[in-house]
């Protein structure tokens, strides 16, 4: 046996998608980085081991524009990309190439820790058992990042955390017990099957449950077209303790898997004679154990309240999804959901140990109640919180702080950081000092002014009410739709503001009109709706439903525009995932729509400074038509010169489209079209001459650093879009500029 020692700036122990962001995260700010995981590929539950697929703040199109950027972004764009099937396995290939991405990580695959040494309270090493090469190792950091899932590095290190659900009384959560326990969410064994071509027997093994005894058929849905994580419904062991008891369940849980295969194949029930099974989860995939409390605990206030944290790093938007204690046996719904309005945040003080002054921590290990962990725990989110987590450990060290101190007393460093790496936070302005851009002053060569789309592809009856988001800068004077109308009436539409800059379903009326319109088809119908929110906003649309009035329809819809249908669901679907009284419509397509008047919403000063994400409007430049404008330029312009070292370009990577596709969620571009494919980059010196900085060919990625061989000074940057990957306009995100 050899005993190593491994000395780093960090040690992540877990290579689940939080400690992969996490280890990320650090070592692009300069960390050097151990990222310790004891399976031998990357992923954790979402990993080819367990295969669970990567939800995260768009929950399924639940909420809008909510896509994460940062590295799980990039996750996201890349695995489309490469893998736009959702094949587990290239998406352990897109992780793994991630992490080796980065010089400044070493991966230890295969490597178990289990004790650790501590001093002062502080943790000093972690030791682990690497399977396969009888090495023991020991890993020496200042700080830890405990991203293990089951947190057990927080527990040897004495950290307080809690198990099972809090008591009601405890933070006044309805979706509390009245009484504590200590039950948990269970595991999951899932499966895959494959047509075997021909008919194909199952002998099912002594110990398969014969389920026919059980609740299962009654209660679950059993399909043969079913695989994968359509069987997330097979959990048990929330009863027991899903770590001590973790062979027991392994066990239960598999003989539940060849209980129902024995009942597909074989109960004469199902057209499943050549139907074979492909792949049975040997490791039990786990939803929930430790959550460490930390300086802040998440609740269901934070997240149904969409709380306005001051040290926000991180945002959300999975429903509070819970499950009965029974799992698979129980009589109830597998699942009930309580979908927050809009996208929630999350603190950095719900990230760190708050006894252990070295511990951060990420993941589903987070400080949160049970019941926020219900949404939490979803794993891009997990994902965005790991990248705060290891983004947070850097800053802090280079700082000389603590997480305490860096949430509490720094945290606009943090929040710096956070905007320099395009990370996942919702509703934070650049307004970073280091960024030469925004002394510029910026102008375009042409700018998108009149929204409108003019070219029907068809009509919709407009039986339900119609909303449709709007956004509106500085001020909106009327608008029109091409309708179709069978006889005379009186149409009603209602502008709603949605009172939140990251929420997009009509809440508070804000003016209203009837409109009368005769009798015809293809009638462009004034609307005469006016708002000047305080600062740019969207507006809600509703076109009331009319029987006498069809709607044209688009093929395409404006950046920051989509469309909801009203629907009165039925009493029995509160608190299913299903539930929305507004459903998304139109999706990537939209209305026949010309807004009256000029518009600054797609506007060059969008692209600088601003939130870099969707929230209150789309929040970039966009040019005119390529067919108008076909080279389009972005130019930003100083009154001085400035030192140049860096320029990074946030292109338009649209985080309004769902790109979860590692289960049945299909996305129709392998690139997504709206981001820039081909760009140059230029720069002016004091004397007038213009000098290349970058030319970017064939790209398929959000962000792209600029970083200059020798530092240049420079009075002037020019970006010019040589072509989209399919957009019909220019779309630029962010320009910033740094000193090298
Ligand atoms: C069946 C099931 C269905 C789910 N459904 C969804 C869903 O549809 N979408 C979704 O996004 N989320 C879903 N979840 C939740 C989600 O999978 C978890 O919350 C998420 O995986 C947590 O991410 P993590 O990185 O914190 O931990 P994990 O994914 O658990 O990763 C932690 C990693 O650390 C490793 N590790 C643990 N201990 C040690 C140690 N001592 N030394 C070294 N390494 C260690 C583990 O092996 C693991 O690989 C589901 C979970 C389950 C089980």
């Amino acid at each position: 046996m050899q005993q190593l020692d491994v000395h780093s700036d960090l040690t992540v122990v877990g290579g689940g998608l939080a400690g992969i962001c996490a280890a990320i995260g650090a070592a692009r700010q300069g960390s050097t980085v151990a990222l310790v995981q004891n399976r031998p590929v990357l992923g954790g539950n979402s990993s080819s081991e367990v295969r669970v697929w990567v939800c995260g703040a768009t929950a399924h199109g639940v909420q809008h524009f909510a896509r994460e950027t940062g590295i799980m972004g990039e996750l996201f764009v890349e695995n489309q990309y490469r893998n736009p099937e959702g094949n587990p396995y290239y998406w352990d290939l897109v992780l793994l190439e991630a992490v080796r991405a980065e010089p400044n990580i070493t991966l230890f695959l295969n490597t178990d820790v289990r004790t650790l040494a501590t001093a002062d309270g502080e943790i000093t090493s972690v030791t682990g058992w690497q399977m396969g090469s009888e090495k023991e190792i020991t890993f020496h950091s200042p700080v830890f990042a405990d991203c293990s899932g089951d947190g057990l590095v927080g527990h040897l290190a004495g950290a307080e955390y809690r198990t099972g659900r809090e008591p009601r009384s405890e933070y006044d959560e309805s979706w509390a017990p009245e009484i504590p326990d200590q039950n948990t969410l269970g595991s999951t064994i899932l499966f895959y099957t494959k047509d075997a071509g021909e008919p194909v027997r199952f002998v099912p093994p002594s110990f398969a449950k014969d389920i026919t005894e059980t609740a299962i058929p009654d209660r679950r849905v059993i399909r043969t077209e079913a695989n994968g994580c359509s069987y997330w419904w097979i959990e048990w062991g929330g009863e027991l303790d899903v770590v001590g008891d973790n062979e027991r369940i392994r066990d239960e849980l598999q003989a539940v898997v060849y209980g129902i295969w024995d009942y597909l194949k074989n109960s004469g029930r199902f057209d499943a004679d050549n139907l074979t099974l492909e792949w049975i989860g040997a490791v039990p995939g786990k939803r929930e154990y430790r959550r460490f409390v930390g300086d802040h605990v998440l609740t269901q206030h934070d997240v149904l309240g969409q709380a306005e944290f001051e040290d926000r790093v991180a945002f959300g938007g999975w429903s509070i999804d819970l499950h009965p204690p029974g799992g698979v046996y129980a009589s109830e719904r597998g699942s009930k959901h309580w979908h927050p309005d809009g996208n929630y945040h999350i603190p950095l003080r719900s990230l760190y140990s708050r006894n252990v002054p070295n511990l951060w921590v990420a993941g589903r290990n987070i400080s949160a109640s049970h019941v926020a962990f219900g949404t939490t725990r979803v794993m891009a989110t997990c994902a965005v919180l790991g990248e705060a987590v290891g983004i947070a450990s850097a800053v802090a060290a280079r700082n000389g702080l603590t997480p305490r101190q860096l949430a509490t007393e720094r945290f606009e460093l943090m929040r710096n950081a956070l905007r320099r790496a395009d990370a996942s936070v919702l509703g934070v302005v650049d307004d970073d000092p280091d960024n030469l851009a925004l002394a510029a002053t910026v102008t375009a060569s042409s700018t998108y002014r009149r929204p409108a789309v003019e070219v029907s592809a068809g009509t919709m009856p407009l039986a339900t009410d119609l909303a449709m988001v709007l956004p509106v800068d500085p001020a909106l004077d009327g608008l029109e739709f091409l309708v179709d109308v069978r006889e005379a009436t009186s149409l009603t539409v209602e502008l709603h503001d949605p009172l939140k800059p990251q929420n997009y379903l009509p809440v508070e009326l804000v003016d209203s009109c009837s409109v009368d319109v005769p009798a015809g088809e293809k009638r462009w119908i004034q609307v005469p709706l006016s708002w000047r929110p305080e600062v740019p906003a969207n507006a809600v649309i509703v076109l009331k439903a009319n029987p006498s009035v069809s709607v044209h329809t688009a093929e395409t819809a404006l950046p920051g525009m989509i469309y909801l249908a009203h629907r009165d669901p039925a009493p029995d679907e509160q608190y299913t995932e299903q539930f929305r009284e507004w459903k998304h419509v139109l999706r990537r397509a939209g209305l026949c729509v010309r807004v009256t008047g000029e518009s600054s919403v797609y506007s060059a000063e969008k692209a600088i400074g601003g939130h870099a994400r969707p929230y209150g409007g789309p929040q970039m430049w966009m040019s005119e038509d390529l067919a108008w404008d076909p080279e389009p330029t972005l130019d930003l312009t100083w009154p001085d010169p400035v030192e140049l070292g860096e320029v990074v370009v946030i292109l338009d990577d649209d985080v309004e489209e769902d790109l979860i596709n590692l289960h049945h969620h299909r996305s129709p571009n392998e690139i997504l079209p709206t981001l820039l494919r081909d760009y140059d980059l230029e720069a002016r010196d004091a004397s007038g001459n213009w000098a290349p900085v970058g030319s970017v060919r064939a790209n398929r990625r959000r962000r792209i650093n600029h970083v200059l061989d020798e530092p240049r000074s420079v009075s002037a940057l020019r970006l010019t879009a040589r072509a989209t990957n399919g957009a019909p306009r220019a779309h630029v995100v962010s320009v910033r500029a740094y000193r090298p």
